[in-house]
């Protein structure tokens, strides 16, 4: 792959601690369960660390509407989308064969290579709560003739020109953006989908408790500036700030 103005934000996503495996195994196992164990406490030091994962996208500015990279990226960043990685890439015939194999054996699918290998082309990762659905939306329906239609506004109305040249590509589901990213990014790591649980769980045992106390003393205290006050009563009973007073050592003569 022909990479120009290789651009890389490297994710702070990734989270090396987390479990292979939501499962584990239940056979063959010695322990029982007692009273002790349902103690909330016990329960939490059990309970997997918290996660939170959110989804990622595979969007392409198509050779088009290059010439509108910055604006589109504008439009990405104005609604909620935050860029992972980017990168300039010019494919070659083969590539853009490979990248459009499901279309493979279509009327379109030799213009389509060869367009997609005209020239270069934007590809973006894009992560935001259920990003592929907003992405496709935002993009809206494969030809642009009808997007004008039925979604005036959305990209491919702005910027496409005609059923091959639509400006942008968006993966269609989960599986997709899954090769899609790595068929662009080799070295990415592509994460489950965010579960709604995952953030609660975090919430409520890493957030909430401090939080709510905070809120607590604010309303008592009715501050000027009510920010300002929760901000530094939050540094000040961070729950994880460390603990460097240590014992104290009286001298003795
Ligand atoms: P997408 O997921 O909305 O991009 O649409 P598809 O996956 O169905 O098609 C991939 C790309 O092939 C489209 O974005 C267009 O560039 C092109 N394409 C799809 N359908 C047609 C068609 O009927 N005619 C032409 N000329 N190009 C098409
Ligand atoms: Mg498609």
């Amino acid at each position: 792959m022909d990479i120009e103005d290789d651009e890389i934000l490297q994710s702070d996503f990734q989270d090396e601690n987390r479990p292979s495996s939501g499962l584990s195994s239940v056979s063959g196992g010695s322990s029982s369960i007692g009273d002790e164990d349902y103690k909330p406490e016990n329960m939490a030091s059990r309970m997997p660390p918290p996660q939170i994962y959110v989804e990622r996208t595979l969007a392409i500015i198509k050779p088009d509407a290059m010439d509108k990279a910055n604006e589109i990226e504008d439009i990405i960043l104005r609604n909620g989308f935050t860029v992972i990685q980017k990168r300039k890439v010019h494919l070659s015939p083969e590539q853009a064969s490979d990248f459009y194999v499901e279309h493979y054996g279509k009327m379109f699918f030799p213009s389509l290579v060869a367009y997609m290998s005209s020239a270069p082309i934007g590809v973006f990762v894009l992560a935001k709560e259920k990003a592929i659905k907003a992405w496709r939306e935002l993009i809206g329906p494969t030809n642009p003739f009808k997007a004008r239609e039925t979604h005036p506004g959305c990209l491919r109305d702005t910027y496409g020109k005609d059923q091959t040249r639509n400006a942008v590509h968006g993966s269609e589901s989960f599986l997709s953006a899954e090769r899609e990213i790595r068929f662009m990014f080799h070295d990415s790591i592509v994460e489950p989908i965010a579960t709604e649980q995952a953030v609660k769980i975090y919430l409520s045992k890493e957030v909430n408790p401090t939080l709510l106390q905070g809120l607590t003393e604010l309303c008592k205290t009715k501050p000027g500036d009510p920010v300002i006050w929760l901000a530094d009563w939050l540094v000040d009973h961070n729950p994880n700030k460390p603990n460097i007073g240590g014992p104290v050592v009286t001298e003795t003569e």
